[in-house]
């Protein structure tokens, strides 16, 4: 059987912790999250009291002291319990890593180890209503006032915006800079006059992650809740983007594997005209196509991720990742459900979810469209 080269004992020790986690602290409480449109804070403090967010933040600062594919197997273990991994990566790895890489040491004290722990609940807000893809346009402002910013402006889409307690925010210091301009501040949302949550976006999949609109009106955001100096949100924003775009990946992957692991088990279970559905070659062909592609995908993503980690996953490799393994991931999850028959239609099977949950994979991130056009640019030839 394969083994990814990254693997190692400890990881997979951590696997099955987080699988047995899943399956005491998460899968009871689904139902009433998909109500709530969120995750419940008591998963988040019982998640951070076992070690689960947070790993590869240094321990100095509350966090595991490992390493991303850490995290990575944390996330992994999510999505194939045929949850989201979507506010446990923005919260536990993405949010963290802004701190971690370009907060000051005061910063990283004040925030990393609450969030660590499951006390506070971070997000990241760049999106804005009339600005998603072209993110060097958006209209947030950040006009310095003695000692303080003051924020105007609104965003959507944030993952984990209706419970975040801390927001790393994306604004503009100097609209006329374009790029250049954009500063990102760490606010606090408590005790926050002028800062106002919107509704919990109604979304096709992911029902459990909370995804929501948030306003700023005249936010006042003391000039120490900066990132760096002003105008360096940019360069933060696309430093993060290899481990954000294999973070996708990772989910892909891991929903591939569980999509076809459950469709395999189903089709030698289920029987039609007496006999089991593996028994039809058409099934079975579908099944060996999904492996397949599963496989490569597997082996890709591993490729990516120890490239990741020698630092040499380069702004061409990670674009390719992220769309393609989201573009299988979506084939593969369909194809797998077609062979549960109606029942893959029925929100209480994990496959179900795995098919309205991957839909997203294409969209953020960065959409597909965008990676092509990253990949692409490094193919014209200057005539
Ligand atoms: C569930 C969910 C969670 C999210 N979480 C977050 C979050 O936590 N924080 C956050 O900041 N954002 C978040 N987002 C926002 C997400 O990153 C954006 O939706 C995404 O970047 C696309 O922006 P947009 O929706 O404005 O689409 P647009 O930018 O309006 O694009 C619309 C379409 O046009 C295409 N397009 C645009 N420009 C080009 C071009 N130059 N060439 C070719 N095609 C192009 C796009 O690919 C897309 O297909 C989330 C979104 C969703 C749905």
């Amino acid at each position: 059987m394969y083994m990814s080269p990254w693997m190692s004992d400890e990881l997979a020790a951590l696997e099955e912790l987080t699988a047995d986690f899943i399956a005491k602290e998460a899968l009871p409480r689904h139902a009433q999250w998909v109500l709530d449109k969120r995750i419940g804070r008591d998963f988040w403090e019982a998640a951070g009291e076992i070690g689960l967010l947070g790993c590869s933040v240094p321990t100095e600062f509350g966090g595991g002291g490992a390493t991303v594919l850490h995290d990575f197997v944390v996330l992994a273990a999510m999505t194939r319990a045929g949850l989201t991994a979507s506010s446990l990566q923005v919260h536990s790895v993405i949010m963290p890593h802004y701190l971690v890489r370009y907060g000051s040491p005061e910063q990283k004290k004040r925030w990393l180890p609450d969030l660590c722990a499951g006390r506070a609940i971070g997000a990241i807000a760049m999106t804005e209503p009339d600005v998603g893809t072209d993110l060097q346009a958006l209209r947030t402002r950040a006009v310095r006032d003695g000692d303080d910013y003051v924020i105007s402006g609104s965003k959507t889409f944030i993952t984990n915006g209706t419970t975040a307690d801390l927001v790393i925010v994306a604004a503009t210091t100097d609209p006329s800079k374009k790029a250049h301009g954009i500063t990102l501040f760490a606010v606090e949302t408590a005790n926050s006059p002028g800062f106002r949550v919107g509704r919990a976006l109604h979304k096709i999949g992911q029902h459990e992650s909370d995804t929501a609109e948030l306003f700023f009106d005249g936010v006042r955001v003391p000039a120490a809740n900066r990132l760096g100096a002003d105008g360096q949100g940019w360069g933060m924003l696309m430093g993060q983007l290899p481990l954000e775009r294999l973070i996708v990946g990772v989910n892909s992957v891991a929903a591939m594997e569980t999509a076809v692991d459950l469709a395999t088990e189903y089709a030698n279970e289920r029987r039609a005209f007496g006999r089991p559905l593996i028994d039809k070659q058409h099934v079975r062909f579908e099944l060996a196509e999904c492996a397949t592609l599963a496989h490569v995908a597997r082996t890709f993503l591993d490729s990516c991720i120890v490239r990741l980690l020698d630092g040499t996953l380069d702004s061409t490799v990670a674009p390719m990742a992220k769309w393609w393994l989201s573009e299988v991931e979506c084939q593969v999850v369909d194809r797998c459900l077609q062979v549960f028959g109606g029942y893959g239609y029925m929100q209480e099977y994990p496959i179900a979810r795995l098919y309205v949950n991957a839909r997203v994979q294409k969209i953020y991130g960065g959409t597909n469209e965008i990676m092509k056009e990253v990949i692409g640019r490094g193919l014209v030839q200057s005539s």
